[in-house]
């Protein structure tokens, strides 16, 4: 008999009770450094008070309301946002797909309120994550995902990531933008190159079509900027968050320049929950952390020391890791043996990770992170590591007998 919850996921056989900072506890009492926070989202760790106290104050007060009416929660966060962002407006949702979804229809009704309704084409790249929901699947273009969902949302063109010439070359009549991860997640913490990006954002002024950028998994401070987009100096006409913006509530965002987000007028685009008072008090409980003076540059020395440490631990296991890549606390350790292995021999030693595509095991801890929470981490992976060397090392013995 099938489970009462849907069994759609692999899960791991850990349920945890509590948490605090980086660290989780789990209803056995065992504790793991929490290296994957829910997927780049408890941005502010576990049981952070600040946010649990914002939540629970406006829990109290009024959780939702609808868009039916102003709310003021909503008017400041996006207000905050225009002021430490590119945009110029902001319209809320609850989640990643609901974002780039939001961010598609803003691209296509621009184009069609300009009098270019036959621009209704993205050019998306190889490698990238943009969600679940039918175009967001469509604009991910994993075959593996599409598998059974069809016939799939048409409008989406995938080229190979960090290659202009593929870009220009797929640019045509009927395309309306491009839409990158400036650092791809699911797909294997790979950065776009920042000449790449500032290539991207020239060729769209070039062809008259919109720059749109996926920083649900890789903004909101995660890099040590709050959008990574950020560190190659460009802007982006369109740009979805989500993840990291709640540090744990749902919600979403899409982030636009004045010239895109006008067209989505009265009856274009709506939600029922986005941007409600409750969601609302825990972006804005985020914000006050996130943009506190020296927060992002902290984030930034700590996915620095990460890196560095890390290279020295891929360096002692040449039969184990190829790499270690990505940028602040979105790191990537690209393998030589299963990532799935490691990632089970750095659960053993106490540490929780996120495997992620090309064979990658993703480092994304929460960006409140403690200078020894990351000394230990590097030694959990370490001696992980020597975990899987050993395995190997006995397996090479077993073979030569
Ligand atoms: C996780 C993710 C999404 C989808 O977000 P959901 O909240 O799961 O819908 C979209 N884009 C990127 C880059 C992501 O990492």
């Amino acid at each position: 008999m099938i489970p009462a919850l849907l069994p759609n996921y692999n899960r791991a056989d850990l349920a945890f009770e509590r948490g605090e900072g980086a660290w989780l506890w789990t209803t056995d009492g065992r504790r793991f450094l929490d290296f994957g926070s829910g997927i780049a989202t408890s941005s502010l760790g576990h049981g952070n008070k600040h946010l649990a106290d914002a939540i629970a104050e406006q829990a109290h007060k009024v959780m939702h309301v609808s868009n039916l009416y102003r709310i003021p929660q909503a008017e400041k966060l996006a207000e905050r946002l225009v002021a430490n962002t590119f945009a110029d407006s902001v319209f809320f949702c609850n989640s990643g797909a609901e974002a780039n979804e939001g961010m598609i229809k803003m691209m296509r009704r621009a184009m069609y309120s300009t009098g270019k309704p036959e621009r209704f084409r993205f050019i998306c790249f190889e490698g990238a994550f943009h969600g679940r929901t039918l175009a967001t699947l469509a604009a991910t273009g994993n075959k593996k995902y599409l598998e059974g969902f069809g016939p799939e949302v048409d409008g989406f063109d995938h080229v190979p990531f960090n290659n202009l010439n593929a870009v220009r070359d797929a640019i045509g009549p009927a395309t309306a933008g491009i839409i990158i991860e400036p650092v791809q997640g699911e797909g294997g913490v790979r950065p776009a190159q920042l000449q790449f990006l500032r290539d991207l954002r020239a060729t769209c002024d070039e062809f008259g079509i919109l720059l749109g950028l996926d920083e649900v998994q890789c903004g909101m401070g995660r890099t040590g900027k709050l959008f990574a987009h950020e560190w190659a100096g460009i802007e982006p006409d369109v740009m979805s968050a989500a993840k990291g913006i709640g540090g744990g509530f749902p919600l979403g965002a899409v982030l636009a320049k004045e010239a895109v987000a006008k067209y989505l007028v009265p009856g274009t685009h709506g939600t029922t929950f986005g941007g409600n008072p409750l969601a609302c008090a825990a972006g804005n409980a985020v914000l006050d952390v996130v943009l506190a003076p020296g927060f992002l540059a902290d984030v930034g020395r700590k996915g620095q020391a990460l890196w560095a440490a890390m290279s020295k631990v891929v360096a002692e296991f040449p039969r184990v890791f190829v790499d270690v890549r990505g940028a602040g606390l979105i790191q990537g350790l690209k393998c030589v043996v299963p990532a799935g292995d490691v990632q089970a021999a750095f659960t053993a030693e106490g540490l929780l990770t996120v495997t992620a595509g090309d064979n990658v095991v993703r480092l994304v801890p929460p960006l409140v992170l403690t200078d020894d929470d990351l000394a230990q981490a590097v030694e959990m992976m370490r001696r992980g590591a020597a975990r899987v060397q050993a395995a190997l090392d006995a397996a090479g013995k077993a073979a030569a007998q």
